[in-house]
């Protein structure tokens, strides 16, 4: 089989200001050396150079893509904020909403990672790749149609698939948003529809802290098409397995994509410094091969990973690099150097048996229909 793996260089050129952390510099806040915000691009290099030191990347076709074109933003975005955000990009930077600032020059490698997206998910449904994964950059699944957060300036999965469904008749969707952040931006634009189902799996309250609750199932014709698995902070490896299973596999089942797209964070992880969560490389790994199998079982195995958060520079590239194994099925591996460590630091018994109760709860929740 062949794996897609695009990416481009030029996305891990994307600037935010000068922040420590998510802290803006000034005040009592001091300049950091090495600072910036935590989605700098050494997450995602460091992701790429792993695959290429083990010779991953040779086992996928790697390729980049054009830049998403104006018509395309337009199937999600409005006009009024593309041109604003394209005419501050062009004067040397700004801000345009929270948690997003941009250097010069932000939209057209926002338009690339968008277009990475757009390329990963035609090749797969057109047949030329089997699945395909996209390293697109900066991140897209908290961007509003007129208002970017949380480090999102374009809405690179909802962009692929208007433009998909546009140029080639993509019928029903399915997106998983594993991102340890509720997917805030994707649930918004698909609120309403029937057409794509969504399914996030989030630490509950992290960020946004005001989305993400099991009772927002969607509204109108999108009524039960939209459902969000909050987890509470210390889920391991065991909860989001039985997510898997129990939860996003039966919605699956019950609502028969022609593909299924997953937002791809890292920030899940044992050691992320934006969650608590206590997934390891091997969870990705786990998860990929559900959905891997989902996808052979339902919609001919098209399957796309677009990369969304992960903050860890030492983490994020083994838990890319097994995701990555699984989704292509390559025999090349990056042992997880952290394995023995979080395997001793999951939940214990008495608090995964608690997780276990609330993946329960959560799967009679979004069971019934909603009223
Ligand atoms: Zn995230």
């Amino acid at each position: 089989m062949t794996t897609g793996f695009f990416w481009d260089e030029r996305c891990f050129w994307h600037a935010g200001g000068n922040y420590v952390f998510t802290l803006p510099v000034g005040g009592l806040v001091q300049p950091q050396v090495t600072g910036g915000l935590p989605e700098n691009p050494e997450t995602k290099r460091r992701l790429k150079n792993l695959m290429d030191v083990t010779g991953l990347t040779n086992d996928l076709a790697a390729q980049t893509a054009a830049p998403a074109e104006w018509e395309d933003l337009l199937r999600v975005h409005p006009a009024s904020y593309l041109s604003e955000f394209k005419r501050l990009s062009d004067a040397g930077g700004g801000e345009l909403g929270r948690r997003t600032p941009f250097a010069a020059g932000g939209f057209e490698i926002a338009t690339l990672s968008a277009g990475l997206s757009i390329a990963a998910v035609e090749a797969v449904l057109t047949g030329d790749l089997d699945n395909a994964y996209a390293l697109s950059r900066p991140p897209g699944h908290h961007c509003l149609p007129d208002f970017p957060n949380g480090f999102c300036l374009l809405a690179n999965i909802a962009i692929a698939i208007e433009t998909a469904k546009a140029r080639h008749g993509l019928g029903k969707v399915a997106v998983l948003d594993w991102d340890v952040h509720h997917g805030n931006g994707t649930e918004a634009i698909y609120y309403d529809r029937d057409d794509v189902l969504t399914i996030s799996i989030h630490q509950e309250g992290n960020y946004p802290t005001d989305t993400g609750a099991i009772t927002d199932r969607g509204r109108g014709a999108g009524e039960g098409y939209n459902m969000n698995v909050p987890l509470p902070a210390g889920a391991g490896h065991t909860a989001y397995l039985a997510v898997m299973d129990e939860i996003v596999r039966p919605a699956l089942d019950a609502f028969q994509p022609d593909m299924i797209i997953v937002a791809c964070g890292f920030d899940a992880s044992a050691c992320d410094p934006l969650a608590r969560m206590l997934a390891t490389a091997d969870t990705f790994q786990q998860m990929t091969l559900s959905i891997k199998d989902a996808a052979a079982d339902l919609c001919d195995g098209k399957l796309v990973l677009v990369h969304e958060g992960g903050y860890s520079e030492m983490y994020v590239p083994f838990c890319g690099h097994a995701t990555l194994e699984a989704l292509s099925g390559s025999a090349i591996t990056a042992p997880d150097p952290m394995a023995e460590t979080f395997a001793i630091r999951q939940p214990s018994a008495r608090f995964d048996a608690f997780l276990r109760e609330i993946v329960r709860d959560a799967a009679d929740v979004l069971r019934t229909p909603s009223t």
